[in-house]
């Protein structure tokens, strides 16, 4: 059930492959689809020249991903015209989807990606998790996801993986839930717990959240922290394209970063974290509301009607996010700070008191932070995407998975 050992996490593309014929020809497959895929529709002639390859070695590839269902043919580029017309190819509309899935403390949500980037189906179903066990969560997760991919393939699509974004802790064999403090759920085998019938990827919100804003999002450098906020507060960084995921993949905490040492006590078990000054619910009490339903939506609405209490409590949460990225920024040097999720909603009152902040207080010219246009479906997209980039990656593995029943798709398209 669980992906090989080489499409473990989101973002190892292909790796570990023996440099063997066969190797080679799997590599090649992933290169002509990653063409297609960004250049797409492209002849064969076209690709064989973009990735330096004979046309008819492109040929034999290409063959072989229209009959695995990978890529299409769009039919004659130029009907008309005297002699053989080469035939344009893309990366198939109701080939593989990508299932990507989020696990909120408030909500469920999945969507199916499919190879050329569009969301073909989602749902979302409502209700608080708090205090439910793990397995009960899971299984309501899994008829949502049943129910969606029943959707995906009434349009002609197949499954090729689910990934999972949780707003907690995930160890690095990509399925174990460490610990989500704000569902209660330790050492929760996703593995184990939920039935699908395809490989299972899961990953922490955040890290999803920051390779949608990689793939997904406009002008994105490849160094940058991602800074996003439900509940609690994440982080993720990225390095040369390519999350930093620490010795047991807790990389990122942001949200435990002291702020004051003598602060508040906080959860993890440490006394004045950010999560005590820039969290949802710290910044809710600082604001004199009450916890109740769409939290983030209150605030906005309060702050946009220039409700004083909130305004003020917004730009003290944005001073403490501004102390705690001091310390991230002078550590790594991203190129940006990117707010996402919740933190992008609430963005126009956080950011001038954290950029004064930083700015204050950093070495050299500042940091540039920006807001993700992306906004609190950054990490179901990049659930949903990292399945089709493994698709992309390992166009191979696919074609195997949904040969031996795991797609259950139509061979061919
Ligand atoms: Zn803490």
């Amino acid at each position: 059930m669980t992906a090989p050992p080489h499409t473990a996490h989101p973002d190892g593309p292909g790796r570990g492959l023996p440099d063997t014929q066969q190797g080679m020809r799997r590599r090649n497959l992933a290169r002509v689809m990653h063409t297609v895929s960004a250049e797409g529709p492209l002849s064969r002639a076209a690709v064989a020249s973009r990735i330096g390859l004979t046309r008819a070695a492109v040929s034999t590839l290409v063959d072989e991903l229209v009959r695995a269902g990978l890529l299409e043919e769009l039919g004659p580029e130029r009907p008309g015209r005297v002699g053989r017309p080469g035939s344009a190819l893309a990366v198939s509309a109701n080939g593989p989807a990508g299932i990507g899935a989020e696990v909120g403390v408030d909500h469920l949500a999945v969507c199916a990606v499919d190879l050329r980037g569009r969301v073909r189906a989602r749902a979302v179903r409502h209700g608080s998790h708090r205090g439910r066990p793990a397995r009960a969560v899971v299984d309501r997760l899994g008829d949502l996801v049943r129910q969606l991919t029943g959707a995906a393939r009434e349009q002609g699509l197949w499954p090729a993986g689910l990934a999972v974004a949780v707003p907690g802790l995930v160890a690095r064999d990509a399925r174990t839930v460490v610990r989500a403090p704000n569902l209660d759920w330790h050492d929760a085998d996703l593995g184990e717990l939920l039935a699908v019938d395809m490989p299972l990827t899961v990953d922490n919100e955040a890290n999803f959240g920051a390779l949608a804003e990689l793939w997904l999002g406009a002008g994105t450098p490849r160094d940058f922290l991602h800074v996003s906020a439900e509940i609690g507060i994440g982080a993720a960084v990225m390095m040369d394209g390519r999350l930093l995921r620490g010795t047991r993949g807790f990389a990122g905490e942001l949200g435990h970063i002291p702020v004051r040492p003598d602060g508040p006590e906080c959860a993890c078990g440490g006394r004045g974290c950010l999560e005590q000054y820039a969290g949802e619910e710290a910044v809710l009490r600082a604001a004199g509301l009450e916890p109740g339903e769409d939290r983030v939506g209150v605030l906005a609405r309060r702050a946009a009607e220039d409700d004083e209490d909130v305004r003020r409590a917004l730009a003290d949460a944005g001073t403490a996010l501004g102390i705690a990225l001091t310390g991230a920024v002078n550590l790594l040097d991203p190129e940006r700070v990117v707010l996402g999720g919740a933190l992008a909603q609430l963005a126009p009152w956080l950011l001038p008191s954290l950029r004064d902040e930083l700015a204050r207080r950093t070495a050299g010219p500042a940091c540039p932070v920006s807001v993700s246009g992306l906004g609190s479906q950054g990490p179901l997209l990049g659930a949903a995407h990292s399945v089709v980039r493994q698709v992309l990656d390992d166009p191979a593995a696919a074609a195997e998975a949904q040969g031996n029943g795991n797609g259950n798709g139509k061979a061919g398209g």
